[in-house]
């Protein structure tokens, strides 16, 4: 029997509604204590998952508020425990004084992940489906939001479930084997092993290839903004943004470091990095920032080069523009539109780079470079007309795609075992390997410790 816990599902801000969550053995009891509904009935022979308004009242009769109040049975609630929920209006005074009656009745402030910490130990969801709930709350994207939804659907567990069970049952006949050594494995039976572990081996490795996809939707697309000192990177990445993030100075080099941010153009989620001037320095600390922007080239998904529109091209936009790894999207951004033009346009259009003129200062010419960059990235427009992943499709998390890893290289050791005639007991032992490592990723397997790490990466009340 767990103890109740208590927190307000809801963020902190002044809101229309705000929630408070209570879940455990004795969540019905406390919540009976505070709550007087309307209709006189008490919360302990409330109907499942009706809502009943009331009033919310202090041990001395003082009425806090009036809301609605929703219980969920066990085994059947969220966490799998008897859950009662307040919706009160959502002021942070009113939730914090109905946490507070609650404490008083000794339920107790609910840790971080702790609600989808116990539907998971309750075995209302596995572990893939929990790491959704967290990218789902956390994501940034319409696709990525799509994404979460279809694993907290399963889709990741029920694809782990199947290849346990098909492995499960391979280990079975090599247990046989093992257990009455009369019995042995013709090559005809051998062979059938080997495709099938080979087959399931397979679709590990597919799920594998999608994680590339699935880090670049989570973490965003990694966009280098390159260009010669004083083109105006670090304005265009304050405009992007919104807000003030970069130094805008007249003086040049004074992006020394990388800055990076995030930003949705579109629903194309870009993780800005706004290097320092590639140019020739003998300033140690700049020339350390160069360094630091060829490692972002090296890594970009899509390079932003901004070049001055009110000069003409010079030998360092050349340099810049030469800096672009080849096969990385690309865009020029001609920036300083306010001011006479002096760049010709035909010496960009021989270098067959896309371009857009924009004012990072007036804002002028953004719509281009929005409609540009959507274009590079059709996959991020939520329609599977446009290449967008099918929900749950893509491996977001890294904790599940190293498992994956591990598991499908313990069944290519496993098919190479039973290839090379060695004993049953040697293919086995990769057998076992590999499902371990599938058991990590659906939490069937897995250490107390890790399981409360993966938690705390939760806010309080989820
Ligand atoms: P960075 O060195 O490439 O990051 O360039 P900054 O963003 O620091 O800008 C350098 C100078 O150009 C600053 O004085 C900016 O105010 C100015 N600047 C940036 N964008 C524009 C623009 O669109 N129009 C004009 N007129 N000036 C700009």
């Amino acid at each position: 029997m767990s103890d109740t816990i208590a927190a307000a599902a809801t963020g902190g801000a002044v809101a229309a509604i705000g929630i408070i969550r209570v879940s455990g053995e004795n969540a019905l009891t406390a919540a009976d204590n505070i709550f007087r509904s309307k209709s006189g009935i008490k919360l302990k022979d409330a109907e499942n998952r009706r809502m009943y308004y009331g009033e919310l009242i202090d041990s001395s009769g003082t009425l806090i508020d009036l809301c609605l109040c929703v219980v969920s049975r066990e085994p059947e609630s969220y966490t799998g425990e008897d859950t009662v929920e307040f919706h009160c209006h959502g002021s942070p005074v009113v939730l914090s004084e109905v946490l507070r009656f609650l404490f008083e009745r000794g339920v107790r402030q609910a840790l971080p992940g702790e609600f989808t910490k116990r539907a998971f130990l309750n075995g209302r969801m596995d572990l893939t489906q929990a790491e959704a709930v967290i990218d789902l709350i956390e994501s940034e994207s319409p696709v990525a939001a799509h994404n979460a939804a279809g694993q907290l659907r399963g889709s990741v567990g029920v694809k782990m479930d199947c290849a346990y069970n098909r492995l499960i049952d391979i280990m079975s006949h090599f247990h046989v084997v093992i257990d009455y050594p009369d019995e042995d494995i013709d090559d005809f039976k051998a062979l059938d092993y080997m495709d099938e572990l080979r087959d399931i081996e397979g679709e590990l490795r597919r799920m594998l290839d999608t994680h590339d996809r699935g880090r670049i939707l989570r973490e965003g697309v990694p966009t280098a903004i390159i260009g010669r000192p004083n083109t105006g990177k670090s304005s265009l990445l304050n405009a992007l943004l919104g807000y003030d993030r970069a130094i805008v100075t007249e003086i040049a080099g004074t992006t020394r470091d990388t800055i990076e941010e995030k930003v949705l153009i579109g629903n194309v989620p870009l993780r800005l990095i706004d290097t320092a001037g590639l140019r020739k320095t003998n300033d140690a600390i700049e020339k350390l920032g160069v360094e630091k922007t060829l490692d972002a080239l090296s890594g970009a998904g899509l390079v932003i080069a901004v070049l001055d529109g009110s000069e003409p091209l010079k030998h360092e936009d050349y340099d810049a523009l030469r800096s672009i790894p080849p096969d990385v999207p690309r865009i020029a951004v001609v920036n300083k539109s306010d001011l006479p033009a002096a760049l010709d346009i035909n010496e960009l259009d021989a270098l067959e780079i896309k371009s857009c003129n924009i004012s990072a200062l007036s804002g002028e010419g953004f719509n281009c470079l929005d409609a540009e960059i959507q274009k590079m990235f059709p996959e991020f427009t939520a329609s599977s007309a446009t290449g967008a992943p099918l929900p749950g499709e893509l491996i977001t998390n890294i904790r599940q795609a190293e498992a994956i890893s591990r598991a499908a290289e313990s069944l290519k050791l496993a098919a190479l075992a039973l290839t090379a005639k060695v004993t049953p007991d040697a293919v086995l032992t990769d057998i076992e390997a590999a499902l371990t490592a599938i058991g990590e990723v659906t939490g069937r397997i897995m250490s107390e410790s890790i399981i409360s790490r993966i938690f705390e990466r939760f806010c309080v009340g989820k």
